[in-house]
């Protein structure tokens, strides 16, 4: 163990950074009717000592945030006020409960028309609130609810929300919606040095970014693997291509990695929300009449002949990885949403995880969102398989102790290059920051504890942080390769 003076030596006299001050004032009404969260401050004062050196270090080193579905800015600056985007939501409080919150507030009782109500323009704030309180009281202890709650005093200065400031909060939340906001909130209020975004809003296999060196971008995969009549005739299309037979559409998916790889910062599936990760080895000659069956009757073809091209392409698009060194990200785990999840569908992940590792030597797979609740599994694929990463993307909302009992178990485990420990996940930029400060916490957290019961030495410290935080994803991810070719 090093001394109190040889830690402070290498740790040095820090601010304390995002997140983690105390915080004074909040709602006087409203959240003083109910009982008051003890530990709950938004944000946690860390304890003198370790406890402190440590989040101060870990609060002024940057992520490189590898999971965000985040919109482009000038999307919301144009939708501010243009009633036919009627994708994004409304600029107001309403947005802050538009993503995973939304799920709790279901879960806790709140209607699905009355969700789909704070989402939209119509309602003044203060009628969102009187919906929304509630439920907000029921699940507030959550990490997708203490996000919120963070997130507005990180942005706004309001500690809590409550019937007396949602208009204001509203009014500021709007206002910030300008150029420059996604750099501000990003950079300046979440010390994350850049992001990797997955685009599932409109755009098709990859996102024409006007913010390259902020929002990299990963190539959306699952059109190719699916592939549904219109997904053929799209990524044809987007090719510049006519898919008329197998042949034509495997040059259609080389053409796209081909398009996209040079300035893609990896690759994606989210794919596990609608079947197992088993991707069978199908013969090519197998899976072309199929293919071509689905060519010619859509909507026509059995079940199980989609799921034999989808098993083909899995392995030439992990082929094609391979070609274009390019990390293959894969969503595994927990389901986004509510009343949708087949847990034991999941629980087929990790064992169908191994498999395709074994597959693929030559592939490098990030399993994301630590495959909760298997996270114990993920844990032993990662320890066990020299090309399997694990993200703790999401994570840190969907089960915060999960999180950092499992960031513990980790380093225990496996070799710490293995890990990759933020992503928001989020589609508003402005639900960022709590986020960010909840990883925080439980970085700290995990690596104290450690240190406290004698497992790693305090002078191990920041080598772990800048390695968890951004190193390892400096080492996986071409960054510079993405930039040099967006020139
Ligand atoms: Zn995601």
């Amino acid at each position: 163990m090093l001394s109190r003076l040889g830690r402070r030596r290498f740790l040095g006299a820090l601010g304390i950074g995002a997140g983690m001050g105390a915080i004074e004032g909040g709602c006087a009404t409203a959240s003083e009717a109910k009982p008051r969260t003890g530990g709950d401050a938004p944000a946690c004062k860390p304890p003198a000592g370790l406890r402190e050196d440590v989040a101060a270090l870990v609060a002024k080193t940057p992520f490189v945030d590898t999971h965000e579905h985040l919109w482009e800015e000038k999307r919301r600056i144009e939708g501010l006020d243009d009633p036919k985007e009627t994708n994004l939501p409304t600029a107001d409080i309403g947005m802050l409960f538009s993503h995973y919150a939304d799920s709790d507030l279901h879960v806790a009782g709140m209607r699905p028309v009355d969700l789909q109500r704070i989402r939209r323009p119509g309602l003044a704030p203060k009628e969102k609130w009187a919906l929304i309180e509630p439920y907000y009281a029921a699940a507030r202890h959550t990490g997708y609810l203490r996000n919120v709650r963070l997130s507005v005093w990180m942005l706004y200065g309001e500690q809590d929300l409550c019937e007396d400031n949602v208009e204001a909060i509203s009014e500021k939340l709007r206002a910030g919606v300008k150029p420059g906001m996604n750099r501000r909130i990003l950079q300046d209020v979440c010390n994350i040095e850049y992001c990797q975004v997955n685009d599932v809003s409109g755009e098709y296999l990859f996102r024409e970014t006007a913010q390259p060196a902020l929002l990299t971008q990963d190539i959306s995969f699952v059109p190719l693997l699916l592939p549904s009549h219109t997904d053929i005739q799209k990524v044809g299309r987007q090719m510049d291509m006519e898919p008329g037979s197998f042949e034509t559409w495997l040059e259609c998916v080389d053409k796209v990695f081909a398009a996209y790889a040079p300035r893609a910062i990896a690759m994606k599936s989210q794919q596990a929300y609608s079947r197992g990760l088993d991707y069978a080895r199908v013969e090519k000659e197998e899976a072309k009449p199929r293919f071509e069956q689905l060519l010619n009757n859509p909507g026509g073809v059995p079940a199980e002949d989609h799921v034999a091209v989808q098993d083909f392409m899995f392995h030439y698009c992990i082929e094609k990885s391979i070609e274009h060194k390019l990390p293959v990200k894969l969503h595994t785990g927990y389901y986004a949403g509510s009343g949708s999840m087949p847990l034991g569908r999941l629980a087929g992940n990790p064992g169908e995880m191994t498999n395709m590792l074994m597959a693929h030597k030559d592939a490098r797979f990030v399993f994301m969102h630590i495959t909760y609740p298997y996270q114990d599994a993920a844990i032993a694929a990662a320890k066990q398989h020299p090309n399997a990463w694990i993200d703790m993307c999401w994570a840190w909302i969907i089960n915060p102790s999960a999180s950092v009992r499992f960031l513990k178990e980790f380093l225990k485990a496996a070799p710490a290059s293995k890990l990759f420990t933020f992503g928001g996940d989020y589609l508003p930029v402005e639900l960022v920051p709590g986020h960010a400060a909840i990883a925080r916490q439980g970085i700290t957290q995990a690596l104290c504890e450690l240190v406290e019961e004698g497992w790693i030495d305090e002078g191990a410290v920041p080598e772990l942080v800048e390695r968890l935080m951004r190193g390892n994803a400096h080492e996986m991810f071409d960054y510079e390769k993405t930039q040099l070719n967006w020139g």
